[in-house]
């Protein structure tokens, strides 16, 4: 790939936004594809794009693609931009889920590439975009046999041009790390607001919602986001995220058990282990060196 290539982005909400930031601020030429007028003339207006079009012919000098739609629009996009495509383009996509895209998407385009940027917010659109978003955080690729080396190499020189912190792993062992620590989270959050909810004292109910702070903000952020998300994350990553939610089922279960049972020394140890496995989760080791 030349020195300064030409990116491309299709979708320009909160991640295809943000992307376009960063890669413009470091010196690339950013076309942005987006269906929506006001979205184009935002993304111009806040210097996310050089250029912005609703038709896929925009990204004909693209050396890279990045697809940054809802996950069910992935493929149905790269089918459709296949054509427009030069022959050594590379393309990936953000998707927070990529067992059901990765073999797809490589079968139709063999200089795809999955990746996964592990950053992102409560709110969607153009509007949430922000510079340096995915500064420091981790940036999943999910490469496959049939995967090209080339390929992934422009995508690597991407992610540390955002200043993210590369992981490689293959599809199927990302959608089940993300289950764990995206996905369930989700569901257990939004289950805590329902649970709440279910107060049937409504004078309690409503001196509950009066007397939240900060513990419950944290612990409900990520089930109050925007629902879209969520059913994303069921619908595409389902047997990995019932995996986790039945597992975390059974520990809910042990912990009624030992409160039923009084079992003070026991739920102590096990408040203990969770205090002491929490850090490595918030603070996890950097970025292998590159061999
Ligand atoms: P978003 O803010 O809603 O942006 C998506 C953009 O795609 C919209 O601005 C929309 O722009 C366009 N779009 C919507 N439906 C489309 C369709 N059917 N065909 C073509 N374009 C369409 O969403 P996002 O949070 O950036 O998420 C985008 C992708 O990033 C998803 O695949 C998601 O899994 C992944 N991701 C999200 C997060 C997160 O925390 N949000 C984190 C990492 C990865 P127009 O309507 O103007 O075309």
């Amino acid at each position: 790939m030349e020195s300064s290539p030409t990116i491309g982005i299709i979708g320009l909400g909160l991640i295809g936004g943000s992307l376009g930031l960063d890669l413009k601020q470091a010196g690339y030429r950013v076309l942005g594809v987006a269906r929506r007028a006001v979205t184009r003339q935002q993304a111009l207006a806040q210097g996310v794009v050089d250029q912005a079009a609703a038709e896929l012919a925009l990204l004909q000098p693209a050396d890279l693609v990045v697809i940054c739609t809802p996950i069910a629009a992935i493929l149905p996009t790269l089918d459709a931009l296949v054509p427009w495509l030069r022959p050594q383009a590379v393309v990936t996509d953000v998707g927070s889920v990529k067992g059901e895209i990765v073999a797809a998407a490589t079968q139709r385009w063999a200089n795809f590439v999955g990746g996964h940027p592990m950053a992102g917010k409560a709110t969607a659109g153009l509007e949430s975009a922000e510079a340096g978003l995915f500064r420091g955080k981790p940036y999943v690729l999910t490469p496959i046999a049939q995967t090209r080396p080339t390929a992934a190499e422009a995508l690597i020189t991407l992610i540390h041009q955002v200043g993210a912190i590369l992981h490689q792993c293959s599809p199927e062992q990302h959608d089940r790390a993300v289950a764990w620590i995206s996905h369930l989270p989700v569901m257990v959050s939004s289950s805590l607001i329902q649970a709440c909810g279910q107060e049937p004292d409504p004078t309690i109910r409503q001196l509950a919602v009066a007397l939240a702070s900060s513990g419950f903000r944290d612990t409900s952020r990520v089930g109050g986001g925007v629902p879209e998300l969520g059913l994303l994350m069921a619908r595409y990553n389902r047997s990995a995220l019932l995996a986790s939610l039945h597992s975390y089922q059974q520990n809910l279960a042990h912990l009624c058990d030992l409160m039923a049972a009084e079992d003070w020394a026991a739920l102590e140890a096990h408040l203990s282990a969770a205090q002491q496995a929490r850090p490595a989760y918030l603070d996890p080791p950097p970025e292998r060196p590159r061999s």
